[in-house]
């Protein structure tokens, strides 16, 4: 017990000695200068302090229990979280293999999209020609043909 203390009860000296001293054993202030290993044996003033601590200490133990339960409980949660967080980095891991795949198909579809404007866009111009339609059923032809085969080429 090093904690300062001198909520003992003292009195004074009196006839003009400006000091106290405790009432449990009757030394001075000034020589307990507020350590309790510093009152005479016995001190009533210090049996009394401990009785208080003790008390103190038994009244706080639920409370230390209910600390303890708590840091438990967050322990589980921490560790709960950390395994969450590992299959969240699995799941996320996977989604964006899966997003780079999708992408490279749009990419895909994009150019065979391309394609199939551009064959229109000759197609418009064919039909205002003498002969154009057969040629725009050439061009549609050969552009359907070159994409099937470059989509059974790929998937
Ligand atoms: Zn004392």
């Amino acid at each position: 017990m090093s904690d300062f203390w001198d909520g003992y009860e003292q009195k004074p000296y009196g006839k003009g000695n400006p000091y106290y001293y405790c009432v449990g054993c009757g030394r001075s202030n000034v020589h307990i200068n507020g350590n309790l290993a510093r009152h005479g044996s016995g001190c009533t003033e210090v049996e009394k302090r401990r009785a208080t601590l003790a008390q103190e200490a038994v009244m706080a133990l639920p409370e230390v229990k209910g600390l303890a339960e708590r840091l438990a409980a967050a322990q589980a949660d921490a560790r709960e979280a950390e395994a969450y967080s590992a299959e969240l980095e699995a799941t996320l891991a996977v989604a964006s293999h899966n997003a780079t795949a999708f992408g490279h198909k749009i990419v895909a579809l994009e150019a065979k999209l391309a394609k199939v404007v551009e064959a229109l866009e000759a197609g418009v111009i064919c039909t205002t020609k003498h002969g154009g339609a057969a040629e725009f059923l050439r061009i549609a032809r050969a552009t359907l043909a070159e994409l099937e085969a470059s989509h059974a080429g790929k998937d």
